[in-house]
Order: structure tokens, then sequence, then C-alpha cells
């Protein structure tokens, strides 16, 4: 059931910082934010972070691709062993496929 602000239960894992496992600072990171915000809510595509390692650190998913790469790419596998879905059911639903692209500005 989600609550109500809209959020089901996460898929990445319980109340502590996906990156450092502290349980102090944290918020609520929408895993495949902008335009997908929503459906990742939705989806219980979200997680746990602290302040630090959502957007006050270098390493953090809204200042370092990087990061932001490996935890779309976690939550896509995630997503898919839940729901016994595959890559391209992935793809249809977010519109693109995280887990092989490490630069999402790439020519194919
Ligand atoms: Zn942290
Ligand atoms: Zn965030």
């Amino acid at each position: 059931m989600a609550d109500r602000n809209g959020y089901n239960p996460s898929i990445m894992g319980g109340m502590k910082c996906y990156l450092c496992g502290t349980i102090f600072n944290l918020v609520r990171h929408e895993v495949y934010f902008g335009p997908n915000r929503q459906k990742s809510k939705a989806e219980g595509c979200w997680c746990y972070l602290c302040a630090t390692h959502h957007n006050l650190s270098n390493y953090s998913p809204h200042m370092n691709r990087e990061v932001d790469l490996k935890l779309k790419r976690d939550c896509q596998k995630k997503w898919m062993e839940k729901n016994g879905k595959t890559e391209e059911d992935f793809r249809r639903e977010f519109g693109k496929s995280y887990l092989y692209d490490t630069d999402e500005t790439a020519e194919p």
C-alpha cells in the first residue's frame, strides 16, 4: 500500500542510508527522479540516503553521475527480480535501461 505521500515500500532496503548504512539524517531519494519521480515512488524505486550521500557530497547521486547510475542499475536489477520482468519490460516502463550504460550522453 502506498502511504499518503504516494510511496510504496522501497525495493532497495530498509531505513538506513543505502550507501553508508547510517540511520541518521535520512531522506528519501527517488532513484529515477525527474519525469519518472512519481513512478519511482509507486514502484518502490526509492531508497533512504543520509543527507551527505543524498546531495551534500561528491559521493551522492545528485552530485555524481557514477553514483546516480550505480543506484539506477542496482534498482533496475531489483525491480526486474522482484517483478519477474525483463530488461525490455523495464525499458517500456521507465523509458530506458541502465544496466550496461555508463554514460547516458554517449552515442550508441
Ligand atoms: Zn550515507
Ligand atoms: Zn534525491
